[in-house]
């Protein structure tokens, strides 16, 4: 990548009120002083950026729970940000946010900052399932998000939709995508509920009302299907969006672009590098650097990468980056039965059908294999 082409940049906010027992995102509990010595540390650290010469085209402020950290603190980091990097005007920054019944001042010195994206971590819409997940907040709070949002002029929103959660039945979820309808946000990401070791679902992973693979699966094709009737394009494996929202700083993820991560757990990609910080807040408050993960952008990791996007593999993609079309071994495995049904394929492109997605992991492990 040309040091000149616009980059994303990535706040990691380590900070949660408390753990969802799901979870095994690094997250702290919040303090003044630890919001502030975060703060001035990523001041610091963003200022260093300045010898970069970068121009960046998406913000996001990801976590964690980045409203813990107010707006105000928020303004200072785009303030900070924007003297030491060129922000496109067209720039999506986007900040992540649990919906809550006080977050009006929150929204409105965002919006005053430049954020034009929000992302609301509704999860479900039915009172039982959030509560089953250990969130506090009510289908209520994410409608009153929404239109605190659209008026401070950020209209550009995403909602989460968990799947797969405690209790959730394809009548519930069809209960949450006719609230997503109602609540018509630009954006849904949708994501299967993975259960991971350390966390608290982990150790009542044998008693949870959870639905078994199949079920999953399920959930996972009516909540796509849904979307797709009500107006939403897929464009990733958990994502979809209507009038071209797409995600743009996710995207550049699943394009295997480069992007600078800042702050505990954040990970970046940068000079061909990707690099990761240490999950803790005492390293990160300490100055301590990132360290060095692994070369990043080849062959390998851009094809898996890529085929996570509906768009998938295309051979002009292929040749611009790596001087040669869609491998011929690949094409024929994914284009031949017994395959042809989880791939769609033609002289341009190869990619998941929706079916595809749901074994995603199996099918592109597979085709890597091949290179
Ligand atoms: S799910 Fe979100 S709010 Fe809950 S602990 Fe994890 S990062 Fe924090």
């Amino acid at each position: 990548m040309s040091e000149k082409e616009p980059i994303g940049i990535y706040f990691h906010v380590p900070f949660c009120r408390r753990k969802c027992p799901y979870c095994d995102f690094y997250s702290v509990g919040a303090t003044e002083q630890l919001l502030d010595a975060y703060t001035d540390e990523t001041v610091r650290r963003v200022q260093q950026l300045k010898a970069e010469g970068l121009s960046a085209d998406t913000v996001y402020f990801g976590g964690g729970t980045p409203s813990l950290l107010g707006g105000k603190r928020i303004f200072r980091l785009l303030s900070v940000l924007s003297e030491c990097v060129s922000i496109a005007e067209n720039a999506e920054i986007t900040v992540e946010a649990n919906p809550s019944a006080d977050s009006g001042s929150f929204l409105r010195t965002c919006g005053a900052a430049g954020v034009n994206r929000l992302s609301l971590g509704m999860q479900s819409a039915v009172p039982e399932e959030l509560a089953a997940i250990g969130r506090s907040h009510s289908p209520d709070d994410v409608l009153y998000n929404i239109e605190m949002a659209h008026s401070v002029g950020i209209d550009n929103i995403s909602l989460d939709l968990m799947l797969g959660i405690p209790h959730q039945t394809p009548e519930t979820l069809h209960t949450s995508l006719a609230f997503i309808k109602r609540a018509a946000p630009s954006h849904v990401s949708a994501y299967l509920l993975k259960i991971e070791e350390g966390t608290a679902f982990y150790r009542r992973r044998d008693s949870l009302p959870v639905a078994d693979e199949d079920g999953q699966a399920d959930l996972y094709l009516q909540t796509f299907n849904t979307l797709e009737a009500i107006g939403y394009q897929q464009y990733e494996i958990s994502n979809a969006a209507r009038g071209g929202a797409v995600g743009r700083h996710n995207l550049k993820y699943w394009r295997d672009e480069e992007y600078i991560g800042v702050g505990p757990a954040a990970h970046g990609f940068f000079h061909g590098r990707r690099y990761f910080f240490g999950r803790s807040l005492k390293d990160y408050l300490g100055g301590v650097e990132p360290a060095f993960d692994c070369l990043g952008g080849d062959e390998e990791e851009y094809i898996m990468l890529r085929l996570r996007l509906r768009e998938g593999l295309t051979e002009r993609c292929m040749k611009q980056r790596f001087g040669h079309g869609i491998p011929a071994a690949m094409r024929s495995k994914a284009c031949a039965p017994p395959y042809a049904a989880f791939f769609t394929c033609d002289d341009e492109h190869i990619a998941l059908t929706r079916q595809g997605m749901l074994l995603s992991n199996a099918l592109i492990g597979m085709l890597i294999e091949l290179l």
